[in-house]
């Protein structure tokens, strides 16, 4: 039965419906294939890093006593005990009164707790080092255990793999990492009136946009698109694969036909599959107010309104937070994987309460303190907005707009 009107549901409901789903599988990768996926297991830190304390400088090793308030014109003296390579494990203390020269790099004697830089120094011959600069205890020294001490966690499951990240793993010697695998998505796009892109234009037709934007999206947010082209408005076709494409991927994703017309046909589709239920209806945000969420047995099925901006922004506000969460990011649905800037509205912009606004910004000035920010408007079926866009503001459901001049914060897409 299809239903006849929206049951719409705010962001947030919408949002927790989400989170009822559970993550994908876990997989063992070598370290730089983590980068980008989320970890499925703490890391704890087999060992101190560094392992024992050393130099960020070339220069001298000291025990920061010895040197303590010497000036250019009020030097202390040390006595040149070694001259350190980078690999060595210094074997010696260093006493009282004496120094080591040391590379970057280099592990520091017991004794020593500072270095001081070669600039600072001068070389009187016989061993005799002049120390020129006061030093106090740490002063370019990387400690034992300071990027990681041992048994510490370093990383929580949940964390999304940074390339930095991947570097600390590096240093501790850890080749691969248990990670959730990325979740296959299937893409339908559905209408009568959608066309290849390769076809000509013709009055009456239309290239089918949302494939392409939506397997880029989803390749963006870390997951692997598959697509399966166009289904004609046909309940049986599209029935037909709708199930090829839930029995293949871990969530679907349809565009066109979510809405309550003649030819709207997602709902009907879903409520055919297996074990299925039609969990939300109607989501209110603008655009993408008609959007579906549904279920066949453990899997998501969502229905995308088929307006090109209108699916753009319900993938970015909805559907890629979703797959973060379907591939275990514990932050999936937090603001921290969006790019914000402050920004100085230039105009008045008025949004209609009970809903929230994914307003297209184009940043206009960028000199200056503070940047500027306009508004694009323009209807949802054009692709214009979005491409002059740089960025979305959002205006919360309880808002009626924000006056021109007030600090905003864009998000950069
Ligand atoms: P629908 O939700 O099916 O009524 O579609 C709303 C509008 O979006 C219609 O003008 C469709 O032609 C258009 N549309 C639907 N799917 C696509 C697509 N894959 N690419 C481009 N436009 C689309
Ligand atoms: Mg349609």
């Amino acid at each position: 039965m299809s239903h006849e009107f929206f049951k719409i549901i705010s962001r947030k409901d919408f949002q927790d419906l989400l989170k009822t789903f559970s993550s994908t599988g876990t997989v063992m990768v070598p370290i730089a294939e983590a980068f980008g996926m989320v970890l499925a297991e703490d890391i704890v830190s087999p060992e101190d890093l560094p392992p024992a304390n050393r130099s960020c400088m070339d220069g001298y090793a000291v025990n920061a006593r010895d040197a303590f308030g010497a000036t250019e014109s009020n030097p202390a003296y040390l006595e040149c005990r070694a001259e350190l390579k980078v690999d060595q494990n210094p074997e010696f203390r260093l006493a009282p009164g004496e120094c080591a020269a040391i590379p970057t790099g280099g592990t520091l004697p017991d004794g020593a707790d500072a270095v001081v830089m070669v600039e600072h120094t001068h070389e009187l011959g016989a061993g005799t080092i002049e120390i020129r600069k006061s030093s106090a205890p740490g002063d370019h020294t990387m400690l034992k255990g300071e990027d990681a001490a041992l048994g510490e966690t370093v990383f929580k499951a949940g964390h999304g793999v940074r390339f930095q990240d991947v570097g600390l793993l590096a240093a501790l010697g850890i080749s691969q990492t248990v990670v959730h695998a990325r979740p296959k998505v299937g893409i339908i796009s559905t209408g009568d009136e959608l066309v290849e892109i390769s076809s000509p234009q013709k009055v009456g037709s239309i290239r089918d946009v949302n494939s392409h934007t939506l397997r880029c999206l989803v390749a963006q947010a870390g997951a692997l698109p598959v697509n399966y082209g166009i289904v004609r408005d046909d309940l049986e076709h599209l029935k037909a694969m709708l199930a090829k494409a839930i029995e293949e991927n871990d969530l679907v994703l349809l565009s066109g036909g979510s809405s309550v017309g003649m030819r709207d046909l997602t709902v009907q589709a879903i409520e055919a599959m297996e074990d299925s239920e039609i969990m939300a209806h109607g989501v209110a945000i603008s655009p993408g107010k008609p959007t579906i969420l549904g279920r066949s047995g453990s899997k998501p099925v969502l229905g995308l309104p088929g307006q090109v901006t209108s699916v753009q922004v319900v993938m970015l506000s909805l559907v890629m937070p979703f797959i973060r969460h379907l591939m275990g990011d514990s932050e999936a649905f937090s603001a921290k994987g969006r790019p914000m800037i402050q920004a100085e509205l230039e105009r008045n912009t008025v949004s209609k309460p009970g809903r929230e606004d994914y307003v297209r910004m184009k940043i206009t000035h960028r000199e200056g303190d503070i940047p500027q920010a306009r508004p694009i408007y323009g209807k949802s079926g054009l692709l214009k907005t979005m491409i002059q866009a740089d960025g979305l503001m959002i205006i919360p459901a309880d808002t009626e707009g924000f006056y021109a001049g007030g600090k905003i914060s864009v998000w950069l897409i």
